[in-house]
């Protein structure tokens, strides 16, 4: 290891020094044929010896910075959805059907934000659907996403952390879904917009995103938008499915992301 390391800075420094022409190897005179041989050969010898030296205290290892502080965790109403029995089982058949593992649990690696096509005030409507437990894309759970964000800035939690909920096709296993009251407008774009822009909204956001991936060790990049989530590297679905949703793109993302 030690002889790899010295070979490999003299290697290194002369290759700096041929390349750059810079410090000690002017004075080596590659080029100059007009040198005594006895000079240019006693000039050569040196500066790999001191190279050699000086790299020994650059191996010494610094300490990791400390970890950040722990965001703390959000206020946050509890509205559960009815989540019994039946749903469970429910459940269970939908992730063995695409995700090949019959269980109704989720194992979060991924956020995927969201904003459901409703006014303000809506709330009680995107709870109650949630609710209700209808078929989607015909077949049972019904959809539901583990948190709700008012516009006011009211944190409403759907179903307890460890359950698995419908709200991004091959990410439901490995995903804690936020929904945003939000009205679809012209655009997704412009809707994106409109939560970034108003402040008790976006700001419940952020503070619930942080405290998520501090306690699940989300990395920002897994942050992502029901529109990217068929580019999730987390995404898997043994029926084939894929996500036509176009609420969150990637660059209203990539602007929240900026705020975590
Ligand atoms: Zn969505």
């Amino acid at each position: 290891m030690r002889r790899l390391l010295v070979s490999g800075v003299i290697v290194a420094a002369t290759m700096a020094g041929s390349a750059a022409g810079c410090g000690v190897a002017q004075s080596a005179g590659d080029g100059s044929t007009a040198a005594a041989p006895a000079a240019s050969t006693g000039a050569k010898t040196p500066p790999t010896t001191t190279a050699v030296t000086d790299t020994v205290p650059t191996t010494t290892t610094t300490p990791p910075p400390p970890p950040p502080p722990s965001p703390p965790k959000p206020a946050i109403t509890r509205d559960l959805i009815r989540y019994g029995a039946r749903r469970q089982a429910e459940t269970a058949a939908y992730a063995r059907r695409h995700y090949g593992v019959s269980t109704d649990r989720v194992h979060p690696r991924v956020i995927v934000l969201h904003f459901t096509d409703s006014g303000p005030g809506s709330y009680p409507g995107v709870h109650a659907l949630f609710d209700a437990n209808q078929p989607n894309g015909g077949e049972l759970p019904g959809v539901c996403a583990q948190f709700v964000v008012d516009q006011d800035g009211t944190i409403y939690q759907q179903v307890p952390l460890k359950l698995m909920c419908r709200h991004a096709i091959g990410l439901n296993d490995r995903a804690i879904g936020i929904e945003m009251i939000q009205q679809q407008g012209i655009s997704s774009h412009w809707a994106d917009q409109q939560i970034l822009h108003r402040r008790p909204q976006i700001r419940s956001v952020l503070r619930l995103v942080r405290w998520l991936q501090a306690r699940y060790h989300i990395a920002t990049r897994n942050v992502i938008g029901h529109a990217m989530a068929n580019d999730s590297p987390f995404f898997h679905d043994l029926e084939g499915w894929r996500n036509d949703h176009t609420d969150w793109q990637r660059e209203d993302v990539l602007a929240l992301r900026r705020r975590l």
